[in-house]
């Protein structure tokens, strides 16, 4: 998607080798527009799908899960993350170990707001190792739902997430494709395939 390209080219901060930093529009500053620009794309990828649910983690998966969930107008479940969960009868949950963070986490859904009858949507901003993802899978099984695809704003190539989900057989949509970070700048997949 040009209109994010753009944008990672000039607001995102390249950290390190591996790290993007996106908070001038994604993390923490949010540009609606972007998001309802993203969600119109993820609903054009995913319409004939029959969505009945958008699923993400807490807390910057919320603003284009909410684009996409206004676009398709089905409800937005956003998974809680915990240090530790004491109480848990009512809730799904599963535990992701967090790629920036490099710490684990056990996310949870109520069982109230995800059912059998559910065709999910998954969307995340960042697709790195793909632990988010998974986590999100297993909790979708747990409930007996099925899972559609997952919508990612921004993957990583060079990590492992694409590929196990690809072995999955999950349909991942990426809206910007990064294949390298090369002296502090962004390499798209689409400029190397070029
Ligand atoms: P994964 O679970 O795929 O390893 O990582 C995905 C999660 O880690 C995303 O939900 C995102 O919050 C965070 N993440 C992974 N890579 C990056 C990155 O390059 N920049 C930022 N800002 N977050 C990232």
């Amino acid at each position: 998607m040009k209109l994010l390209e753009d944008r990672i080219r000039r607001d995102g901060v390249v950290l390190g080798a591996d790290v993007l930093k996106v908070d001038n529009f994604l993390n923490h500053q949010v540009d609606p527009d972007l998001m309802q620009a993203m969600g119109a794309e993820f609903y054009r990828q995913f319409q004939d799908a029959k969505i009945t649910k958008i699923l993400t983690v807490e807390s910057s998966g919320i603003a284009p899960a909410l684009a996409t969930a206004m676009e398709f107008h089905v409800p937005m479940v956003f998974a809680r993350k915990h240090k530790s969960l004491t109480l848990k009868d009512d809730m799904f949950t599963a535990d992701v170990y967090s790629f920036t963070k490099q710490t684990s986490n056990t996310i949870s859904i109520a069982h109230k707001f995800l059912n059998a009858d559910d065709r999910v949507l998954i969307i995340d901003d960042f697709l790195a190792n793909g632990q988010a993802v998974k986590g999100l899978t297993e909790i979708i099984a747990a409930a007996g739902a099925t899972l559609v695809g997952a919508g990612i704003v921004i993957e990583k190539t060079f990590q492992k997430g694409r590929q196990m989900l690809d072995e999955q057989g999950v349909r991942v949509v990426s809206l910007a494709r990064i294949s390298a970070f090369e002296d502090g700048q962004v390499v798209f997949a689409d400029e190397q395939d070029a």
